[in-house]
């Protein structure tokens, strides 16, 4: 692809999931399997690519959001057993079962729904079952006094013909917070998690799959590794802090599209709020809200280019915004910005903007090309 024609794109390392996905590998007990996630497009740097990579390099899992994601892998030639995380309506069961998905199951009326639907059809649907241990979002409820009747509904749900319950699952509110309370929370689900299977291993109910750690988890808990590991964040690169040596996949690079100078007291941007102090050699940048570039951040970041960091100055755009080059006077039209990436920190971008990585990844706009390099 020819960079040249491009106002704003994305370069994304493939050779960095691979670097990711044997790091994390190497942190994990022997035999322990490994689902990547994979949803939201691969949280922005592309799904068929990256689930491509993770295939030939031996993940044994992929997780997408929704049966869409899904699709577009197998039109891919993904082959890996993909789990969808979401709800399918059982009108799609007909294309799981075609596709060869693996839908989770979140409580007992769907099952009974895709159990009755799967038999009408002569077929059996590969399920991963879903526990509530206290994200409070999808999954059978089972905590606390519902802990019985919980277990009553796995086990009726699994016992229902046509299912094949291969896996059961459960996600973390709070692994990948400091402190002794989210510490407590975490063990907490976990415990909940394996009592919930131990009951269920007393009525004759064992799942070849169990799994519960994302992010957080794998980095901060390995002890809940299981049979398989669930990471998103980590395999793009985020979230371990240097820990682990990680390498972000994505840059979100532009380039100068012009250069001005100004005198001091000039109004730059929407609504003028910011004011030149100085003469000012002030570069026009074609990225913008429209591609990604949160406009909360407006005169609040700066971004990288060859001899340093350029200061974003006036209200960001929808497709473009404005950087101060006084003092990297070997900055010039056509010169790359890196907005983040090797140099300008994800993280502290996403700090600055009041969010979390994963918002800023998924935020990237369809406008923007994803580059593989
Ligand atoms: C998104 C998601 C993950 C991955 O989370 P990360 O924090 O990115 O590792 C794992 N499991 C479930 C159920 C999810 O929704």
């Amino acid at each position: 692809m020819d960079l040249n024609v491009k106002r704003t794109w994305a370069e994304v390392r493939l050779d960095n999931i691979v670097h990711n996905l044997k790091t994390i590998r190497a942190t994990l007990p022997a035999g322990t399997r490994f689902l990547g996630v994979v949803k939201a497009d691969a949280y922005g740097h592309g799904a068929v690519a990256v689930s491509r990579t993770l295939e030939a390099n031996g993940a044994d899992y992929l997780a997408v959001s929704c049966l869409d994601e899904a699709l577009e892998l197998r039109a891919g030639c993904v082959s890996l057993p993909i789990l969808i995380l979401g709800h399918t309506p059982v009108e799609y069961l007909p294309i799981l079962l075609a596709q060869n998905l693996t839908q989770t199951v979140s409580n007992l009326a769907k099952a009974r729904e895709y159990s009755a639907a799967a038999r009408a059809l002569g077929q059996t649907l590969r399920i991963h079952v879903k526990l509530d241990t206290g994200m409070g979002r999808l999954g059978f409820l089972c905590d606390g006094e519902r802990f019985e009747q919980g277990v009553e509904n796995v086990a009726a749900a699994c016992a229902l013909p046509n299912l094949d319950p291969e896996g059961v699952y459960t996600h973390f509110a709070r692994s990948d917070e400091p402190g002794e309370e989210a510490r407590a929370f975490t063990l907490g689900q976990f415990k909940l998690f394996r009592d919930l299977l131990a009951a269920l291993e007393g009525r004759g109910i064992r799942f070849r799959l169990r799994h519960c750690a994302a992010t957080g988890a794998v980095l901060n808990y390995p002890e809940t590794a299981m049979d398989m590991v669930r990471p998103g964040l980590l395999l793009y690169g985020y979230g371990d802090e240097g820990r682990l040596g990680l390498r972000p996949c994505m840059r979100l690079v532009t380039r100068v599209a012009t250069i001005k100078t100004y005198e001091p007291g000039t109004p730059i941007s929407y609504g003028g709020r910011f004011v030149t102090e100085r003469r000012t050699r002030m570069g026009v940048i074609p990225v913008g809200y429209a591609d990604g570039l949160f406009r909360t951040l407006s005169d609040r970041c700066a971004f990288a280019v060859a001899e340093g960091f350029a200061p974003q100055r006036g209200r960001i755009c929808m497709d473009m915004c404005m950087i101060d080059l006084t003092d990297l006077p070997d900055a010039r039209i056509d010169s790359r910005v890196e907005i983040f990436g090797e140099t300008a920190s994800l993280d502290k971008l996403a700090e600055t903007a009041g969010t979390i990585p994963y918002e800023l990844l998924c935020s990237v706009s369809k406008r923007v090309p994803r580059v593989y390099v």
